[in-house]
């Protein structure tokens, strides 16, 4: 990551609720960030901007991911496919688990949602853990996808999940860190 100016702008934006949900974490909410058109703007063209290459889909995570998902994927003459909680789509799914701190949870996506080969960009707001983000990269690569690269707007370095994406092949990318959360 680059120094601590970047993107300053938009990390302005983004608002801090301490204590939600639970006691210790700090939420980082970009609600706020969406408030404003030239933050919006600002946020979906330095995204576009960090695409390394032609892409067929971006894969946005529900359900933040899926704003930024469908505006990056406009300007880049991409698909969108939805990485949806498990029981929400109407079709044939695939799923895939992972862990939650207490117990663990599901996402899906339609089965016939990808020709193999297919490039798809992964997408969601926030990595922290990187348990979602590892599980939606299982799920599009169980499915055929070609999946190299990931985008958020923000990372919170020190929970590590931007280097254990990275350490799956993935070329990470986000706009701004909170390092310390
Ligand atoms: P993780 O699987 O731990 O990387 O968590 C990522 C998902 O949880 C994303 O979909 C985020 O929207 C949400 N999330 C996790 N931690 C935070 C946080 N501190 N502030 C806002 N959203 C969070």
């Amino acid at each position: 990551m680059a120094g601590p100016e970047r993107n300053a702008d938009l990390r302005a934006l983004i608002r801090t609720i301490p204590d939600f949900p639970k006691p210790g974490i700090a939420f980082r909410d970009i609600t706020t960030l969406l408030l404003s058109p030239a933050g919006l703007a600002a946020c979906v063209e330095r995204m576009a901007e960090a695409v390394d290459g032609p892409l067929d889909l971006v894969a946005g995570i529900e359900a933040r991911g899926f704003l930024f998902a469908a505006a990056l994927a406009i300007p880049l003459r991409a698909g969108v496919l939805l990485i949806r909680k498990d029981g929400k789509l109407p079709g044939a799914t695939i799923a895939e688990d992972y862990a939650l701190e207490y117990g663990q949870d599901r996402i899906a996506i339609h089965a016939d949602a990808l020709v193999p080969g297919a490039r798809v960009l992964l997408v969601d707001d926030l990595i922290a853990t990187g348990g979602t983000a590892r599980a939606a990269l299982r799920l599009l690569r169980k499915a055929g996808g070609v999946v190299t690269q990931a985008q958020f707007v923000v990372d919170l370095p020190d929970l590590g999940g931007a280097d254990r994406l990275r350490d799956e092949g993935i070329a990470v990318h986000a706009l701004v860190d909170f390092p310390g959360d």
